[in-house]
């Protein structure tokens, strides 16, 4: 039997598709792409945006068309939130919650025998949800591995509708994590990116006091693995105690993505974001001062309902102060069931498309400022890709490089002197070792 799995959305849905293609695999499935012919089709979706949804039944009648008789299943977010609209598409097969996807393989061989549609998804996810295991087994051809190490998120900020989607927080348990980074370490992985819904919550489902900060101490300590990276992290979690024992790893990336979402105190109150943005600013000030040359990137919400030409201003005004290195910039999108989808005051289209314009030329003239600030320096760059003599890494920050090489440089730690950049890319020379 053939299967294709198609994800939409974040990292941690190209994670739990990964886990679901290895599962498929060992139920004796053969897996192929999406655009082929399949006699089952998953679909991971994604509801973050109005378009998550409309891309989500998009690729459910591509694959209708594709296959009429093929199996459709509709796992993750979008069922999780719309389970009786998603039910209601013709050619669904199959509805899976975004906690019930480590029993894909049984619910299709389910809908094969009994040729009848399928709905299981969680009710109760906010509360007391366990953490899914799905493990990543094979990271073939890969030569960073990413691990999900939380999934869920209980912040309710008003725009978002992932902890609906999501459930509450559930962490993986750090002897699985630990004994997974050993054996990367033991099959040759160079760097591991721990990634959540909410990292900066890992460890608050435990009995016992243990965050974060604790688990990124201890794969410090593991032979092998020379980088740490961080997903996007909650800015809060740099204070106090917890920035001083940042600072003391060895091996965590200093590239830093706090998302900020709007440098308007008003804004954020809106928002129900847990900070100031004097508080954002002083987290960024500390990290500069002791750690320079380190990437702080970030995502800004433009149009978030009652945002004024004035908040706009104080934002505008907030990231010309914080200076941060890249900007990822989102309109704000209405979710049903979230409190900001009841707010008054809603900003129309075109001054949305305005606002995100102003922060996005802004972010490439940052960004371009930060990569030529490397120009003259011998870098660290992990090789990720190459053709033709041509490849492509990044350094600790996180900083694209290119360099020409006739040796195979996949996957390997090299040295290069840096001697010019384009926009979002550095280049060099590579070093002899
Ligand atoms: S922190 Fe806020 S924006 Fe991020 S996942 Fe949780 S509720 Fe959503």
């Amino acid at each position: 039997m053939r299967v294709a799995v198609e994800t939409l959305g974040c990292r941690v849905n190209i994670y739990d598709s990964e886990a679901m293609m290895e599962l498929f695999k060992r139920d004796g499935f053969e897996v192929v792409e999406f655009g082929d012919k399949a006699d089952v089709y998953v679909i991971n979706t994604c509801t973050v945006t109005n378009r998550g949804d409309k891309k989500s039944r998009q690729h459910i009648h591509r694959a209708k068309r594709q296959n009429p008789d093929a199996v459709v299943a509709v796992v993750g977010c979008y069922s999780q939130v719309n389970k009786d609209e998603v039910a209601s598409i013709e050619g669904v097969d199959i509805v899976l919650g975004s906690r019930n996807k480590s029993e894909i393989v049984f619910y299709v061989n389910k809908a094969i025998a009994e040729r009848k549609q399928v709905v299981h998804v969680s009710e109760n996810i906010m509360l007391g949800a366990r953490f899914e295991d799905l493990s990543i087994k094979g990271y073939e051809g890969k030569t960073r591995a990413f691990m999900k190490i939380q999934d869920g998120c209980n912040r309710f900020c008003s725009y978002c509708i992932i902890p609906y989607a999501r459930g509450g927080v559930s962490s993986k348990e750090k002897d699985k994590v630990i004994e997974e980074v050993r054996l990367l370490a033991s099959e040759g992985f160079k760097e591991i990116i721990l990634s959540g819904i909410h990292i900066a919550s890992y460890g608050q489902d435990f009995r016992e006091a243990y965050g974060l900060i604790d688990l990124l101490e201890e794969i410090d300590g593991i032979d092998g693995i020379e980088r740490v990276r961080i997903g996007s992290v909650e800015p809060m979690f740099f204070r106090g105690e917890a920035m001083e024992r940042v600072l003391g790893l060895r091996k965590l990336c200093p590239h830093f993505h706090l998302s900020l979402q709007s440098g308007s105190e008003a804004t954020l109150k809106r928002m129900n974001r847990r900070y100031t943005p004097e508080e954002y600013l002083d987290v960024v000030l500390k990290l500069r001062d002791r750690l320079p040359g380190a990437s702080i990137t970030t995502d800004v919400i433009v149009g978030f309902p009652q945002e004024t030409d004035e908040e706009f201003k104080e934002t505008m005004e907030f990231l010309g102060k914080v200076k941060l290195d890249k900007i990822h910039t989102f309109k704000y999108s209405e979710r049903k069931g979230t409190p900001a989808a009841r707010m008054t005051g809603k900003v129309d289209p075109k001054t949305k498309d305005e606002r995100s314009s102003l922060i996005m030329d802004l972010s490439d003239k940052l960004e371009e400022k930060h990569v030529s600030g490397i120009v003259g320096n011998r870098v660290k760059v992990l090789f990720e890709e190459g053709k033709d003599g041509v490849y492509y890494g990044y350094t600790p920050e996180y900083i694209r490089v290119r360099t020409e090489s006739q040796e195979d440089l996949e996957g390997l730690i090299r040295s290069v002197l840096i001697t010019g950049s384009v926009k979002d890319t550095a280049f060099g020379e590579l070093e002899d070792e």
